[in-house]
C-alpha cells in the first residue's frame, strides 16, 4: 500500500523534529546532506554552478539597560569556488549608522543635519574583538561596514574554515534610519535585532567577493544553517528565523494560553498593556535551528501577544504589541491566505514557519516578516513583507547589486496576491468625515500597488531609471529618493506587460520556472532573463532591453479610422513611444458590442481569443511608425480603445481611444492619487471678493492628465455689486 500525501507528510515532519533535536548546532549536515532536496549540489540551475555554504553558530545576549547585544559567533565555511581563498570579508552592517559612515556622508551631502547618538558618535555599531582560526589571532582591517580578514593560510577549493570571534552590536537612537532598531512600547522596550551580527560577504561566480559597503539599501548573504541562541530579561515574548527548539521551555504552554491573542481582542485599540510576566531579574535563552536560510533575525517585546494559524504544516504566526491586538485579529490567518495564494502562483513556500510582527518596520527577513499599522490597511505591507520570503529568503539575489529583483518581484506580486485575496480595489479604513466619504474614490489595487507609483515616476516627475542600476547609485538619492522607488514600481509595471505579452497562464508558469530553476541559489538578471526565454522558447530579448536596459516607455495612439466600401474600415495606430509592444486593442460597435484584436509585434502570439492580425514589426522613429488594420465590422464603428485590460503602461492614455473619455467631477479638494487611464477634469463653484467688483461669483475648471499633459485653467466670474468699496475715479 502507497502512503497516503497525508502520513507521508507526518513522515516528514517527525524526521525534521528528530533531525533538529539530534544535530542541534550541527544544522549543516542537514543543510549539506544528499537527501536534502534544497540545497544546491542537489539541484544546479545548470552544470558547472557552484554557491559557497555556510553554518552559523551564535549565542549571544541581549542586556536592555545598556541596549547591547554581546556574542560568540562560530562561523563555518566551505570553500566550493574553484578559487583558493587567502582571505575573507564580513559585512557589519550596522556600522553604516555611525558618524564616520559612508551613509552619513551621503546624508550631509543631502543637506540632513545629523545628530548622533550616544553610541554612533563614537561609531559603536557592530564590533568585532577577537577573530581565530584554530585559535590563532587574524589579522584585520576595518573600514566602515566591510571588515577584511586575512587567513594563516589559503584555504583550497573543497576545504573548509572555521572561524571564531566575540562581538558587540549597539543600539541607539539613530541619526540615521536603521531597520535595527529599538523603540519605547508603553514602558517597555521592543527591539528588531536583524542585521546584527558579523557576516560573512559572499564571493560567487559574477562577483568574486561582493564588498559593497552598506547605504541602508539591500542586503546579500550565502546560504546555510544557523544555530542561534538569544538571551533575554525574563519578560521578553521572542520569536526568530527557524525552528524554536526549546519552545517548551520559553513558552510553555500555561504561559502561551495567557499570551494568545483572542484575550486581548476586546481590549480598546491603544490601551495600555497588562503585565503577563513580571520582570524578576532572570533571563531566558531563545534557541533557533534554521537551514536553507542566508540571514537569522529575532524581535523581541514585553507586549507581544501571538496568534496562530496553521497552512498546510507551515505555522504561521502573528505577534502583536497588545494594545493593537484589535487591529491585527485577522493577522495569522492572513498570513495562512498569503502563503496559500503565494504558494499556487509562485512555488512552494519550503520553511517551517512565517511569522508577521508588529514592530513599527516594513522589513523583510528570512521567516520573519516585520511590518506595522492595522486591518485593513496593513494588509498589502502584510502581503509585500512576507511575499519577500520568495524573492529575498528562497531566491538568493544580490540585492545590493539589483535591487529590483527582489524588491520589484515582490511588489509585482503585493498587487497580484492582494488582487487573489480580497479582489480589485484596495480595502481602506472608512473615513470620519461624511464629505470625505464622500469624495475618497475607491483605488484599483493594481493602481495603488504599481500603476499610480510608476506614472508618477515616469510622467509626473519625468525620471529617467534604467533598472539594471546599483541599489546605491541612484543620482546620489537616500532611501526612495534619486529615482530608486522605481525600482518597485518600474519593475512592478515591467512584469505586468509581460504578462500582457505573454498571456497569464504562460507569465504564471515562465516565473514558476525561474523560482524553481533558481530557488536557494543566487540568480542575476542575465539568469531570469534565460530562465524565462528558454522556459517559454520565445525570444523576449527586445522586451527585457527596453525595460531593464533603457528608459524608454511606451505610448501608441490610435490615428486615422476611416470607412471604405460597405463597413470596411482601416483604423491607423501609431507608435509614439520609443518602446515597442504587442498591441490588445477593441472595437466598439454602434450596438455597444465589443470585437477584440491583438497586433503582435514579433512571430510570438500569445494564446487569445482576440483576432489575431498580421504582425507590427517596427521600432525607434523611423521603421514603421504606423500601421493600419484593415477590418470588416459588419457595422457602424462607435468607437476604438487599445489595452482595454488597463496593463499596458502606455504614458499617455488620452490618444488610447478615438472618442476621448474624460471624466468631469466635483472639485472637492480631497485628493485622490490621478487617473492615469483617462483625462481628469474638475469644476468648483468659487466666491472671490474685492474692492472694486465686490462678491464674485464663479465657476473654476481645471483639466489635466496626470496632472502634467494638456493641462487648463479656467475661471468665469459674475461680479454681483455686493459689499463693492466706493471708488473715486479720480484717485491714482
Ligand atoms: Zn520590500
Amino acid at each position: 500500500m502507497r502512503p497516503s500525501r497525508f502520513t507521508f507528510s507526518i513522515v516528514i515532519i517527525l524526521f525534521l523534529g528528530n533531525c533538529i533535536s539530534l544535530f542541534s548546532q550541527t544544522e549543516y549536515i542537514d543543510y549539506r546532506s544528499a537527501t536534502n532536496p534544497l540545497y544546491w549540489k542537489n539541484r544546479k540551475p545548470f552544470a558547472g554552478y557552484w554557491q559557497q555554504d555556510v553554518h552559523y553558530n551564535i549565542k549571544a545576549s541581549l542586556n536592555d539597560s545598556s541596549d547591547i547585544v554581546s556574542g560568540t559567533e562560530e562561523l563555518t565555511y566551505w570553500n566550493n569556488s574553484p578559487y583558493d581563498i587567502s582571505h575573507v570579508y564580513f559585512h557589519l552592517y550596522s556600522n553604516a549608522q555611525n558618524k564616520n559612515s559612508y551613509l552619513s556622508d551621503l546624508y550631509k551631502n543631502n543637506d540632513y543635519n545629523l545628530k548622533f547618538g550616544k553610541y554612533r558618535s563614537q561609531n559603536l555599531g557592530t564590533v568585532v574583538g577577537t577573530i581565530t582560526v584554530n585559535g590563532q589571532v587574524l589579522n584585520t582591517e576595518l573600514d566602515n561596514t566591510i571588515l577584511k580578514v586575512y587567513l594563516p593560510k589559503p584555504v583550497k577549493s573543497g576545504e573548509s574554515v572555521t572561524f571564531n570571534m566575540d562581538f558587540k552590536t549597539y543600539f541607539d537612537k539613530e541619526a540615521i534610519r536603521n531597520r535595527m532598531k529599538m523603540f519605547n512600547t508603553f514602558g517597555n522596550k521592543h527591539y528588531n535585532i536583524i542585521h546584527w551580527y558579523p557576516r560573512i560577504s559572499v564571493i560567487d561566480r559574477k562577483f568574486a567577493w561582493n564588498t559593497d559597503q552598506h547605504m541602508d539599501h539591500e542586503l546579500y548573504g550565502g546560504f546555510g544553517s544557523y544555530y542561534v541562541e538569544m538571551t533575554t530579561p525574563n519578560n521578553y515574548v521572542a520569536d526568530g528565523t527557524g525552528v524554536l527548539i526549546n519552545e517548551q521551555e520559553v513558552l510553555p504552554d500555561s504561559l502561551r494560553k495567557k499570551l494568545d491573542i483572542s484575550n486581548f481582542l476586546s481590549k480598546p485599540y491603544n490601551s495600555p498593556p497588562s503585565i503577563i510576566t513580571p520582570r524578576d531579574g532572570t533571563t531566558k535563552t531563545w534557541k533557533f535551528s534554521a537551514i536553507n536560510v542566508h540571514d537569522f533575525a529575532f524581535t523581541c517585546d514585553p507586549t507581544y501577544r501571538i496568534g496562530e494559524k496553521n497552512s498546510n504544516g507551515v505555522r504561521c504566526i502573528a505577534l502583536v504589541q497588545e494594545p493593537h491586538a484589535a487591529g491585527w485579529y485577522n493577522a495569522a490567518a492572513y498570513v495562512a491566505k498569503v502563503l496559500e495564494v503565494n504558494s499556487y502562483n509562485i512555488g512552494p513556500y519550503y520553511y517551517p514557519k512565517m511569522i508577521v510582527a508588529d514592530a513599527e518596520e516594513g522589513t523583510e527577513t528570512p521567516m520573519l516578516a516585520l511590518c506595522g499599522g492595522f486591518d485593513p490597511g496593513y494588509r498589502s505591507l502584510l502581503i509585500h513583507e512576507m511575499t519577500h520570503n520568495w524573492f529575498m529568503g528562497m531566491l538568493g539575489t544580490n540585492e545590493t547589486y539589483r535591487a529590483f529583483m527582489d524588491e520589484g518581484f515582490t511588489q509585482f506580486y503585493t498587487g497580484d496576491t492582494y488582487q487573489f485575496i480580497d479582489g480589485a480595489i484596495e480595502l481602506e479604513p472608512q473615513p470620519k468625515s461624511k464629505y470625505v466619504q464622500r469624495f475618497v474614490e475607491p483605488k484599483r489595487v493594481l493602481d495603488n500597488e504599481i500603476y499610480n507609483s510608476y506614472f508618477n515616476n515616469v510622467v509626473v516627475k519625468n525620471e529617467e531609471v534604467t533598472l539594471n542600476t546599483h541599489s546605491d547609485d541612484f543620482n546620489g538619492g537616500i532611501r526612495m529618493g534619486g529615482g530608486y522607488s522605481e525600482v518597485y514600481t518600474k519593475t512592478a509595471a515591467m512584469l505586468k506587460n509581460l504578462e500582457y505579452v505573454l498571456g497569464r497562464a504562460l507569465f504564471d508558469k515562465a516565473m514558476q520556472h525561474y523560482f524553481k530553476q533558481w530557488k536557494f541559489c543566487h540568480p542575476y538578471p542575465e539568469d531570469f532573463r534565460s530562465s524565462v526565454i528558454i522556459y517559454t522558447g520565445i525570444d523576449l530579448n527586445w522586451f527585457f532591453d527596453q525595460w531593464m536596459e533603457t528608459t524608454k516607455t511606451i505610448d501608441y495612439a490610435i490615428g486615422k479610422v476611416k470607412r471604405k466600401k460597405n463597413y470596411v474600415y482601416e483604423i491607423t495606430f501609431k507608435r509614439k513611444g520609443s518602446m515597442q509592444m504587442p498591441i490588445d486593442f477593441v472595437v466598439i460597435d454602434k450596438n455597444d458590442s465589443a470585437r477584440h484584436y491583438y497586433i503582435p509585434n514579433t512571430w510570438f502570439e500569445k494564446p487569445t481569443r482576440a483576432n489575431a492580425l498580421p504582425r507590427w514589426i517596427g521600432w525607434g522613429p523611423k521603421l514603421k511608425p504606423t500601421y493600419t488594420a484593415t477590418l470588416n465590422i459588419g457595422t457602424k464603428i462607435k468607437n476604438v480603445i487599445i489595452d482595454p485590460s488597463f496593463r499596458l503602461a502606455d504614458v499617455d492614455m488620452t490618444n488610447n481611444i478615438k472618442k476621448g473619455r474624460f471624466d468631469i467631477k466635483f472639485d472637492s479638494h480631497i485628493y485622490n492619487p490621478p487617473n492615469w487611464k483617462q483625462y481628469e477634469m474638475r469644476i468648483r463653484p468659487d466666491v472671490w471678493y474685492n474692492g472694486y467688483d465686490g462678491v464674485k461669483f464663479g465657476l473654476r475648471a481645471s483639466g489635466d492628465y496626470l496632472n502634467t499633459k494638456h493641462v487648463f485653467n479656467l475661471g468665469v466670474w459674475l461680479s454681483s455689486g455686493l459689499g463693492q468699496a466706493y471708488v473715486d475715479s479720480t484717485s491714482n
